[in-house]
């Protein structure tokens, strides 16, 4: 047994993940990436003094939608409070967060198990909270971009329950489905809307103690997540195995080396003097308001994934696909609303669909044409005016230029020829004209038939429904 199969992998995630409202938190400015430094700030959010935070109802309707999802038990109380620190990118000193009594405790996420019942990773608490700003460094400088500072957040904290790098991700990819599912957050984190540290010990197997922990900051991608995951992991064993022990620390992932190193201790050494915010009052979630959002609250991908194993028969292949994101299966939905089969409107989506988005980088509204128009086009296929290959040059077409369905075909020439009497004329002209090979086939060259259907095809300028010639040309040949 290799040494490190004797231990095993405990890990806690802390995931940060920006609200989609259209202003700050506690603030008028808007809430939006890529404008010009220092251009959506004011007095508030720029820490001047004097100013007072006014909580935005809006972030409390995207938490509760997330708590709802993950069925979290929500505070009808809970109390926003300062964590103090020195940072260039903090203006104020402080961040506004919760402490001691955070929006919600007790949720779970379900991991999809590859058909076995699902997996359940605990959560240990949601708060709200609001981003700090940026800095930008430069070569014997730094710059400070506050355009961030005050964009409301969710801090979603997991159980130590997940034991693998790759349930990490996992865990990581379904959270961020189900806050993209819920239009709560974009998700992406490259850009840092949805970013994550990780915490990670290890154990002897069998040992139901915890494991001294280290923190592991700076992971921007899902493989980043992994990499250093692993990495560390394997560091601590080896700590473990030369007899030493793992202290307490915070680790920097370097992406470009592929390791974790310790921060210094002066950046991590925190004594955050929490203490209840005086500005804000505590903030309280009426029950009717709970309700409400429970009325129209969208369907998460778990629920998704059980009705499309029910409605559509999918294997969880295709259900893991189809679901990853929400415009997708919606696509998927809309094809068999308009008639297509649900096996074909399943494989169409999965491939020609997804192909036109990964190539368009455009959203999928944008990159393919509406569902009706796809349906119609499937529907040409089913009633065999034109072969399955002139429909993907078709919706190629049709996602390039706009064209309708019925333009594209037209344009293209791909309409199929299936009329039998008329291909039953090509295929007895070809069988004459290649009497000897015919002979030859009769007498056992049965790989000879190819080459007929290739005749026929080319006769009609690859237009005839090849099921059609096939069956005609079997018909004649062997009678
Ligand atoms: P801290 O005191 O460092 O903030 P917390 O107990 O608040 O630690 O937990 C922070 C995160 O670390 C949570 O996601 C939790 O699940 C995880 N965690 C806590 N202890 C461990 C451990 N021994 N091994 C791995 N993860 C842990
Ligand atoms: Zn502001
Ligand atoms: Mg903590």
């Amino acid at each position: 047994m290799a040494r490190s199969d004797a231990y095993e992998a405990v890990i806690g995630l802390e995931v940060h993940a920006q609200l989609l409202t259209r202003s700050k938190i506690f603030c008028g400015c808007p809430n939006a990436f890529g404008a010009a430094p220092n251009h959506n700030v004011c007095p508030v959010c720029m820490g001047m003094p004097g100013v007072l935070p006014v909580f935005n109802r809006r972030v409390l309707e995207l938490a509760i939608r997330v708590a709802l999802a993950t069925h979290s038990q929500i505070a009808p109380r809970s109390v926003f409070a300062r964590k103090n620190y020195f940072y260039p990118d903090l203006p104020k000193g402080y961040q506004i967060s919760q402490y001691e009594q955070p929006f919600c405790t007790g949720g779970y996420i379900e991991l999809p198990n590859g058909g076995s019942s699902p997996r359940k990773i605990r959560l240990t608490r949601i708060h709200i909270e609001e981003d700090a700003g940026k800095n930008i460094h430069a070569s014997g400088y730094s710059l400070v971009d506050l355009n961030r500072a005050g964009t409301p957040l969710l801090e979603i904290v997991s159980e130590p329950d997940l034991r693998s790098p790759e349930e990490a991700v996992a865990y990581l990819k379904e959270l961020r489905a189900i806050l993209r599912y819920l239009e709560v957050c974009d998700g992406n984190m490259e850009e840092g809307s949805f970013r994550c540290d990780a915490n990670v010990s290890v154990r002897r197997r069998g040992e139901s103690r915890l494991g001294v922990k280290t923190e592991i900051k700076n992971l921007n991608s899902f493989k980043f997540v992994e990499k250093a995951l692993r990495h560390e992991i394997e560091r601590q064993i080896e700590v473990l195995e030369a007899g030493g022990t793992i202290t307490q620390e915070t680790h920097l992932f370097d992406p470009e080396r592929g390791i974790t190193k310790p921060m210094r201790s002066k950046e991590y050494a925190h004594d955050y003097r929490y203490f209840p915010e005086p500005d804000l009052p505590p903030l309280e979630v009426p029950p009717s308001l709970i309700e409400a959002i429970k009325a129209q609250s969208p369907e998460v991908p778990s629920a998704r994934r059980a009705r499309y194993a029910q409605q559509y028969g999918l294997s969880s292949y295709e259900i893991e696909v189809l679901t990853q994101e929400r415009d997708i299966g919606d696509y998927f939905e809309a094809l068999v609303n308009h008639g297509v089969d649900r096996k074909m409107a399943a494989n169409w989506t999965m491939t020609e669909v997804l192909r036109a988005v990964n190539e368009s980088a455009l959203p999928l509204s944008r990159a393919v044409p509406p569902a009706a128009e796809t349906a119609a086009l499937l529907k040409m296929v089913a009633g065999n005016e034109i072969s399955l290959n002139g429909a993907k040059t078709a919706f190629a077409a049709m996602c390039k230029t706009g064209q309708s369905a019925v333009e594209a075909v037209n344009a293209l020439g791909l309409t199929q020829v299936s009329d039998e009497a008329q291909i039953a004329e090509v295929c007895e002209q070809v069988l004459r004209a290649e009497a000897d090979k015919v002979k030859e086939y009769r007498a056992g060259r049965q790989k000879l038939f190819g080459f007929f259907v290739g005749q026929v095809m080319k006769a009609m300028k690859g237009k005839a429904n090849p099921k059609i010639v096939n069956e005609v040309l079997k018909r004649k040949l062997d009678s």
